[in-house]
């Protein structure tokens, strides 16, 4: 088969001619020629030259002139940008890999070798770019067959490709989960038999392909997947542990594994931010962890948002996810996500909706998102009726909003105007007297002005035995 009528782009007359003019052969290889065949234009084109990558580099560079190449010495690779393009070249090569490392002993080698090193079947698919045979496809393992058929399976021995570098595994659940193809048995048993091999991978590689996953449009599925082949109690063990759905004294609790991938199947449509997605995998981690049965309660989890908000922290440093304010926001969303429910109520008073308006700041919409994702009763009368509540809960909130303005907000008195009214240093009582405000604001109990806020301070001040600074009389 021959594809140079896909192969317009002037990046590839420049690479072809630079190849031709160093005198070595050059292929366009991996997901560039994959998403060619899935009807997508990918940004990235990676090209293998049986020679020496670096100078094809700088001579396309040349070429193209830009004069942003990155060289990676060490990895015999190099790096250039083009329009929106990002252009790598490697000189093919063989690898071999020591059992505690997936860094690997790297030789010169063939176009064959270097297919024999890829992932997978579809992404070892290569397109020539030399002379007598431009466009020509270079398919050994048919993996375009594997792609029509959509099958993810290894070159190679499945066993020796994963224990070389275990992160393939994880890179075969993504695309798994991505394309929404099948791995191919023998290739996943050989996942099976080696993820205990993933302990050689860093978190940093771990959670890069895990977020690919939950990013998909169907992330169960990934997930699924991932417990399937052991992967899952090992990277993310505290997930695991949500499973089962016990049942004691006829009082049975639901399985809280496949209700959050069911919430996460259901926020997915709704949002792409990642840590959105974070929220609704962890909403319920602490449940476990707080589950007890009573007679007379049956199954409660109380405080599973105050544990779960806590073991967010956890699970970020484990996988070595941002400890930032990315965390910060996932972690609110755990720990404030039963709150709206609470407020279904028709009795709920202002200052209900005033706090947690209060506490979620800019994220209400996104903790209403989650709450919305978190109903999954199979009662579809009942789903109507929480979603019902939850609008009329959403309008509660613009209205308390557009008339307190209370999201992102402060007190209207600060500490420094709490000690110059009083004389103080800083100390206990400028924090009880800035408590006491910012609850009766909230509470309702005073407006929220400048001059109440003053008014109170002075009472709460005398209250306290509080004299008042000369000046200030
Ligand atoms: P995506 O851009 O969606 O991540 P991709 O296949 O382009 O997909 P890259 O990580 O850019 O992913 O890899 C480019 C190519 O390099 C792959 O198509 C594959 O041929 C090869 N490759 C990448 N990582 C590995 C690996 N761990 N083991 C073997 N081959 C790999």
């Amino acid at each position: 088969m021959n594809l140079k009528s896909d192969l317009t782009h002037p990046v590839f007359k420049a690479v072809a001619s630079s190849a031709r003019l160093l005198g070595i052969p050059v292929y366009v290889i991996g997901g560039y020629v994959r998403d060619l065949f899935l009807g997508r234009i990918s940004k990235d084109i990676d090209f293998v030259t049986v020679g020496d990558g670096i100078k094809l580099a700088e001579s396309v560079a040349g070429k193209l002139k830009c004069h942003n190449v990155s060289v990676f010495k060490n990895f015999g690779t190099a790096m250039l940008h083009f329009d929106e393009i990002q252009i790598e070249f490697v000189g093919a090569r063989k690898e071999s890999y020591y059992p505690e490392s997936r860094k690997p002993a790297v030789y010169s080698g063939t176009l064959e070798d270097d297919q024999n090193r890829r992932d997978f079947t579809i992404n070892a698919m290569a397109i020539s770019l030399n002379d007598p045979d431009f466009g020509e496809f270079i398919d050994p393992f048919e993996g375009l067959d594997d792609l029509k058929a959509g099958i993810i399976r290894t070159p190679l021995n499945p066993d020796i490709t994963f224990s070389d570098d275990p992160l393939r595994m994880m890179r075969a659940i993504r695309f798994a989960s991505q394309l929404s193809f099948t791995i191919n048995q023998s290739t996943f048993d050989a996942i099976r038999r080696n993820s205990g091999r993933i302990s050689i991978i860093s978190g940093e590689r771990i959670s890069e392909e895990l977020n690919k996953i939950i990013l998909t449009s169907k992330p169960s599925a990934g997930f699924i997947l991932l417990d399937k082949c052991g992967l899952l109690n090992l990277i993310l063990p505290q997930f695991v542990a949500l499973k089962g759905a016990e049942t004691l004294e006829g009082i049975g609790h639901k399985d809280n594994f496949y209700h959050t991938l069911e919430v996460l199947d259901k926020i997915a449509p709704k949002t792409d931010n990642l840590w959105l997605r974070w929220a609704a995998v962890l909403h319920d981690i602490g449940k476990p962890a707080t589950r007890r049965f009573s007679k007379e309660l049956g199954w409660t989890f109380h405080g599973h948002e105050v544990k779960g908000a806590r073991m967010v922290a956890q699970i970020f440093r484990q996988l070595r996810l941002p400890l930032n304010e990315k965390m910060k926001y996932v972690q609110k969303l755990v720990e404030l996500h039963l709150r709206p429910i609470a407020l279904t109520d028709e009795e709920v008073t202002d200052s209900a909706v005033r706090r947690l308006l209060f506490e979620a700041g800019d994220d209400i919409d996104d903790l209403m998102t989650l709450c919305e994702a978190d109903i999954t009763s199979k009662n579809r009368e009942k789903v109507q009726r929480f979603l019902n509540n939850f609008a009329q809960v959403r309008k509660k909130l613009i209205e308390i909003e557009e008339k307190d303005r209370i999201r992102n907000w402060q007190p209207p008195l600060t500490g420094e105007i709490i000690m110059e009214t009083f004389g103080l240093s800083p100390g206990k009582n400028v924090g009880v007297l800035k408590n006491a405000i910012r609850e009766a604001i909230l509470d309702g109990i005073i407006e929220n002005s400048y001059e109440k806020a003053f008014e109170f301070l002075l009472e709460e001040g005398k209250r306290l035995g509080l004299e008042l600074k000369q000046n200030q009389k």
